[in-house]
């Protein structure tokens, strides 16, 4: 080999190559951000296939999204000269998964070509479930059994395995549902994401002939992002790497950011007892971001406890400290980060020109895109939104094709549940149960059931006449299919018989013109297919794809969506409490939430190449309403010297900049201050009641809580805080509104929920 060139080799450094190098046997690679983990990862599959190791479907490498195996795969291909034939085993957990289970789907009680549910279909059958059992769908919703299974699955847990110690879960019917929902699914020919693994795992451990067949086969394990695995996905690897125990992971504590569904970082720790002797690897070097993003970024995450801890130092420029600006409101966050954007686009700032495609905005929940895409479409900046609510997630690209599945197979219960009553035909949840008796009774599915529901005369008024032409519809559409019509044209025709097309015409929403172009564009996309039932096929593959572009667009994700990727210029917008670190995180009793939020902010900043600028706002509209916002407390954890304060012109000039700028003037007093409101009484008598700092309530109910809330609260004289204003006394209560004579901007009539209590 010595005697080959290997340029995959030459850029990596001594570290990384002995990760490279050290084929056989476990390896585990363990470093911070930016240390080159996926890097090397990438070179070893080269050096695998390179020096004749391994052939391309001898390898199994799991990347965390299927886009980074796209990556992978390209990366791998440069690097040998040629493009490389295959590689199957590349993808995710998920995809790999698929593969697999459609080979042995008999073992588990399923045809090879099963159905992947999404949420949706997974909440519906749920609901179902949940209202034949009599339980108050109110108090005990579909959705929480949902997340209640899904954390089952994640840990291996089949219904037989679940520990006695969850039989009280979901009123002590958890665990019942459970079965039923996996029985119900096997009758449907269908499953979960969550049981992809676990029908994989099961399989392996009952049927030790085919897990050896995979152990022959898949003779190289490489793993990305190990810190994000959860328990089935890691069985399922172990199980894979027994034989051989050829497998390298990589990964970073600090970047656990799943816990929430069911990753165990403990895997890391776990790594080295399961696989004795195994060779681990630590990377400090990095080639990503300078000295200043990665001090700040450091500097959030000692913070945390536990930590595995680790030194990272890297060799470039200073560059800029990290920049952070406080905001009047989100819109105006958005309209700055808009007009940043550009000028760094058409290079000002003392910076090149940067590309729309290295500026990234990284959020922490999707609903804060809204105010970027609309800024951003105002001002006809392109963006493109990566993990969010894909095109054929939205509703109506969903309920059209719904038709489209019935059309194809009358049969399909789900298709029929989600549009039989879309839209109205007058036909309540009543008529739909009535169907579902009748097509229970008959052993048939729901379209059955409504015709002899219809024969029987057991469905009366309105609802009569439209059910039976929509079910007339459906034999027309699927009769079309079967002889062969042309599929776009029966496509549009179905959209228009059942008055689809004509319920967002008549809708008066401002959405309902982009949905009607989304049904045009879902048209088009029909062009490329030969059939519906193909497109079909390809929409539930495709779900993980975006489209691919050609134009220069700045990217819009979650900071989850984030992981692994780098960008020259990153913004981090929405720094505020409640928001980053997320109220359920604040809300928690330990510090466990916490922590995984700060770890958050550290794939945040590490995602930053040159230029990271963090931003909040004092308030924010959530549902509709207004409501006064607290500069995030990891800002207070940012190291001072590695940070830059922006004043946005105009904005702050005023003498309310305590609140704006934490790092402004007055900053020592300012972290005394914050610290002064949380520990004092009358804030902490706020915090008690919760819902006097909610997030996502409805407006009513919230309003009341907090008027009632904010009239006990204060008496005049007391001391209190507020956003913009700062410190002031209160000289007069009138309701729930105060006046208030604010040291600095004299006095003032405002709504009590806008001011928190203050020490003296
Ligand atoms: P993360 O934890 O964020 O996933 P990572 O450890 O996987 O980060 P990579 O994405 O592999 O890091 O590498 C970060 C950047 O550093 C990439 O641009 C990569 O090309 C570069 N890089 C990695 N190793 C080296 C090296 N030895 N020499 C030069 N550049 C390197
Ligand atoms: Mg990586």
């Amino acid at each position: 080999m010595a005697a080959r060139p290997a340029p995959y080799l030459d850029d990596l450094n001594p570290a990384q190559r002995q990760a490279v190098e050290a084929l056989d046997g476990p390896v585990l690679m363990l470093a911070g951000a930016g240390t080159g983990k996926t890097k090397a990862l990438t070179a070893r599959i080269v050096h695998l296939l390179a020096t004749g190791r391994a052939r391309p479907n001898e390898i199994l490498a799991v990347t965390f999204t299927n886009k980074a195996a796209r990556e992978m795969k390209l990366r791998v291909g440069r690097n040998l000269g040629e493009a490389v034939e295959g590689m199957p085993w590349m993808g995710t957990f998920h995809s790999i998964c698929v593969k697999m289970l459609r080979r042995h789907a008999e073992l588990v009680g399923l045809k090879s070509n099963f159905t992947i549910l999404d949420t949706d279909d997974q909440i519906r059958l749920l609901k179902q479930l949940v209202l034949a059992a009599n339980i108050d769908e109110k108090r005990w919703p579909a959705r929480m059994l949902a997340g209640l299974i899904d954390h089952w699955k994640n840990r291996a847990w089949t219904p037989a395995k679940v520990p006695a110690a969850e039989a009280s879960a979901f009123n002590n019917r958890g665990t019942e549902l459970y079965e039923q929902y996996q029985e119900r699914l096997k009758t449907l020919n269908a499953v979960d994401f969550g049981d992809l693994l676990l029908h994989m795992v099961t399989i392996f451990q009952a049927h030790p002939d085919i897990l050896e067949q995979y152990q022959r086969w898949l003779r190289y394990i490489l793993v990305d992002e190990y810190q994000d695995t959860n328990v089935a996905q890691y069985l399922w690897l172990r199980l894979l790497a027994q034989g051989h125990r050829n497998i390298c992971c990589v990964g970073d504590d600090d970047q656990s950011i799943y816990g929430w569904r069911g990753a165990e970082v403990g895997n890391i720790l776990r790594f080295e007892k399961d696989f004795p002797g195994a060779r681990v690897v630590r990377l400090e070097q990095n080639y990503r971001s300078t000295p200043h993003i990665l001090a700040a970024a450091s500097g959030v995450i000692a913070a945390n406890a536990g930590r595995l801890g680790k030194t990272l130092w890297t060799e470039r420029e200073t560059g800029e400290k990290v920049r952070l600006i406080g905001h009047w409101d989100g819109e105006e966050e958005a309209r700055w980060i808009g007009e940043e954007i550009e000028a760094l686009q058409r290079g000002t700032r003392g910076f090149d020109p940067v590309s729309l495609d290295d500026q990234a905005i990284l959020v922490r929940a999707s609903h804060q895109m809204r105010a970027f895409e609309d800024r951003f479409l105002t001002i006809g900046l392109p963006y493109r939104v990566i993990g969010g609510p894909r095109f054929y997630e939205r509703q109506e690209i969903r309920d059209a094709m719904a038709y489209f599945r019935l059309a194809v197979s009358p049969a399909d219960d789900l298709a029929f549940e989600r549009v039989v009553n879309t839209p109205k035909r007058g036909l309540g949840d009543k008529a739909v149960q009535s169907i579902q008796l009748a097509a229970r009774g008959a052993g048939a599915n729901l379209i059955d059931g409504a015709r002899e529901l219809l024969a029987q005369g057991g469905i009366g008024g309105k609802g009569a006449g439209q059910l039976r032409a929509f079910v007339d519809g459906v034999d027309r559409w699927h009769a079309a299919t079967l002889a062969g019509a042309n599929h776009i044209e029966l496509a549009e025709t179905i959209l228009e018989e059942s008055g689809y097309t004509e319920m967002w015409q008549n809708d008066k929403t401002p959405e309902a013109p982009g949905r009607l172009e989304n049904l045009k564009e879902l048209i088009k996309a029909l062009e490329q297919f030969e059939n519906l039932q193909g497109f079909l096929e390809h929409v539930a593959l495709i779900m993980d794809n975006e489209s691919e572009d050609v134009a220069e667009k700045v990217s819009i994700m979650t900071l989850h969506a984030a992981k692994g990727l780098e960008f020259p210029v990153v913004f981090l917008p929405g720094w505020e409490d409640g928001l980053f670190p997320s109220q359920r995180a604040m809300d928690e009793t330990g510090l466990k939430g916490l922590e995984e939020e700060r770890r958050l902010a550290y794939v945040g900043i590490t995602r930053a190449e040159r230029l990271c600028t963090i931003s909040f706002a004092a308030n924010r509209r959530v549902y509709g309403q207004w409501q006064s916002q607290l500069p995030s407390r990891f800002i207070d954890e940012l190291p001072e010297d590695h940070v830059e304060v922006l004043t946005p012109p105009g904005l702050y000039g005023g003498g309310y900049g305590a609140a704006a700028q934490p790092f402004g003037g007055s900053r020592i007093e300012e972290r005394a201050t914050r610290a002064d409101v949380y520990n004092s009484p009358g804030w902490k008598r706020m915090q008690d009641n919760a819902a006097t700092r909610p997030v996502a309530q409805p407006r009513e109910s919230r309003n009341q809580v907090i008027d009632l809330q904010a009239v006990s609260a204060f008496t005049e004289g007391d001391r209190v805080f507020h956003q913009k204003f700062g410190y002031g006394t209160i000289v007069g209560i009138e309701g729930d509104k105060l006046d208030v004579a604010f040291d600095k901007a004299g006095v003032k009539k405002l709504v009590a929920r806008f001011v928190v209590p203050a020490d003296r």
